[in-house]
């Protein structure tokens, strides 16, 4: 006999999970949150991010349907651009190589600005991302890379304004209180088995969303899918996304799906903790690279720093510092670009070194050979097409030219002191595979069937990233794809039987 039972359990309390429990409850049903976190962690990597969330808008009028509160100076100043339909469709496709699923891509695009509109009436609020996405040119503040909304007080404002949506609606949310396994009747899912501290106990339910999240989190099963050496990243977000859900769906029939040997992972600072920390945030990623260069233990350049804006390199970057020898990098400024450094390079607990001329700097890089490093800048320097203006807000084509590892845009003279250093290692943020469903968000089984009673949306859906992502998608898939979720499995609970 369960000891609880509701019509809906949500398993998870991060921002798919809670947007399924609200679009279940908007669905007439009660419903439960299973967090295993306690409350102080609560909220899985929605509460790592910056909130920063990829919307279609065609202008200033439907940003204006997120923030009303834009005042009419702040929109004279400010060049906000616009992010359509057919600019997130190619960002999805071009990305991803093309493997992404085009049904999955769909409900994202089209629905990425209703649901926001949604999410605002739940009580989310939302600004421009004006310290992370735009620059100053001349006298406006111009946005860049198609990222121009974020939602108030970063992840942690979002948590904590969808937990607080949760309980004006009669949401439960237990915390502490892990999902172990599905409740199954032949095919039919019937709730969750759960373990809250040492007990454990059934919730019976007519149907259950999985949203608890990729498996980041678990080294053994990183290297398992992702390969040898990933056991050695750092994981940006929560110790709990385990794969707990995947597991537990594939342990019902549910089919694998997407792209289970790739992840989102950035460069993070060599010395961060091995999971993140939530007083930090997303302060130990480095994404200014693009205004300099990255060398490896060997001194010498990889990777294409300019190869496109920081938002969609960004999150394939991390497995290629992963690849370098003892898996670190330094990013190497000078004191033009400063300025242009984001707020990550100045928290407290940073690995930097500063120096007043290169050679100075040679010395300070720990782990690096100094001789090649000297040669490889002058190498650089010598290389920079200088009359090819530099503007940040576009791919400029300033560029390398002769180098076997080109740097396509924003190519500087690296010249001016004070020059400084950041080293890096790997972030692992989230994984790219898990389970497969349909356009009601109903986890598919190996037969290519519903498996009743079942859903899932966030991060352990697979099929809509391959091998990268455009920055800001995750939170607006979870969104979406919960929402969609939350619908469906109240649907479902009231005609079951
Ligand atoms: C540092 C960092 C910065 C990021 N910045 C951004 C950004 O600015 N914009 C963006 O779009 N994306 C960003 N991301 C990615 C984004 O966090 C994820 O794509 C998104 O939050 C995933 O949402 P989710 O609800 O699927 O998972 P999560 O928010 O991780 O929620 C999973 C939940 O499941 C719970 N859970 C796990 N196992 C169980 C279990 N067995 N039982 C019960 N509960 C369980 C966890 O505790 C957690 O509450 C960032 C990620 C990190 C780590």
């Amino acid at each position: 006999m369960a000891e609880m039972s509701c019509d809906v359990v949500v398993v998870g309390a991060g921002n798919a999970a809670l947007s399924a429990a609200l679009a279940a409850r908007d669905g007439g049903a009660r419903v439960i949150v299973l967090e295993r976190a306690p409350e102080g962690e609560s909220g899985g990597n929605s509460r790592f991010t910056a909130g920063a969330i990829r919307t279609v808008y065609n202008g200033v009028e439907d940003l204006k349907k997120l923030i009303p509160d834009l005042t009419a100076e702040e929109i004279a100043r400010t060049d906000y651009g616009t992010y359509t339909r057919e600019q997130f469709y190619d960002d999805m496709a071009r990305v991803t190589q093309y493997r992404a699923n085009p049904d999955m891509v769909e409900l994202l695009v089209e629905r990425s600005l209703d649901t926001l509109i949604w999410l605002r009436g739940k009580g989310v609020r939302f600004l421009p991302a004006y310290g992370r996405q735009a620059f100053k040119v001349g006298d406006k503040t111009r946005f860049w890379g198609g990222l121009t909304v974020e939602a108030s007080g970063g992840g942690p404002g979002l948590v904590t304004a969808l937990h607080a949506a949760g309980e004006r609606n009669g949401i439960a949310i237990l915390y502490g209180t892990r999902a172990l396994s599905l409740l199954l009747d032949e095919r039919q899912v019937r709730g969750v088995h759960a373990r809250q501290g040492s007990r454990s106990f059934d919730i019976a339910a007519k149907s259950v969303v999985l949203a608890s999240g990729g498996f980041e989190a678990n080294s053994e099963w990183r290297t398992r899918y992702l390969g040898p050496g990933w056991d050695l990243a750092k994981v940006r977000g929560t110790r709990f996304n385990t794969g707990d859900g995947i597991r537990m769906a594939l342990e019902a029939g549910a089919m694998p799906y997407g792209h289970w040997s790739g992840c989102h992972a950035v460069a993070w600072d060599r010395n961060a903790p091995e999971f993140g920390d939530l007083a930090v945030g997303d302060g130990f990623q480095k994404h200014s690279y693009p205004f300099g260069i990255m060398v490896n233990a060997r001194g010498e350049r990889f990777v294409d720093e300019g190869a496109d804006f920081r938002n969609y390199t960004y999150a394939k970057y991390g497995r290629v510092v992963l690849e370098q020898p003892a898996q670190f990098c330094w990013q190497i400024f000078d004191g033009k670009v400063l300025h242009l450094l984001r707020d990550e390079y100045r928290i407290r607990q940073v690995t930097k070194a500063r120096a007043d001329t290169i050679e100075e700097l040679a010395a300070k890089l720990e782990g690096v050979d100094g001789a090649a490093f000297l040669r490889t800048m002058s190498a650089y320097n010598r290389a920079v097409r200088q009359d090819i203006p530099f503007d940040p807000t576009i791919k400029d084509g300033r560029h390398t030219d002769g180098l076997s590892v080109p740097k396509s845009n924003w190519a500087n003279l690296i010249d001016q002191p004070p020059f400084e250093a950041y080293q890096v290692s790997c972030g692992i943020t989230f994984t790219f595979g898990g389970l497969r469903i349909d356009t009601e968000a109903r986890v598919i089984d190996t037969e290519g069937e519903p498996i009743p009673g079942l859903f899932a949306a966030g991060e352990l859906v697979g099929g809509l990233f391959y091998f990268n992502y455009p920055g800001g998608t995750g939170l607006m898939s979870g969104a979406v794809f919960g929402r969609i979720a939350g619908t469906s499995a109240a649907k479902a609970a009231q005609v079951y039987v």
